[in-house]
């Protein structure tokens, strides 16, 4: 599977929550650097779909405000 297909699959299975990148990589064992940029280019192409928004909001994980993702 690719990267943006793992990360759309997750997004979906914990909707309707939403999550920032950070924790879409570290729950996706993404690790840090090249991966979580991947993450990072993986939402943002997600948002692109009318399947998935991403806006300012509250990571239903770390409860920080910031960019998140969710399903529609
Ligand atoms: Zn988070």
């Amino acid at each position: 599977m690719t990267v943006e297909a793992t990360v759309a699959a997750f997004v979906r299975s914990v909707k309707p929550q939403a999550m920032c990148d950070d924790c879409i990589a570290k729950r996706l064992r993404l690790g840090s650097g090249s991966n979580r940029v991947m993450a990072r280019n993986a939402t943002a192409g997600l948002s692109q779909t009318k399947d998935f928004t991403r806006a300012k909001g509250v990571c239903s994980k770390c409860g920080k405000q910031k960019l998140v993702t969710h399903a529609n």
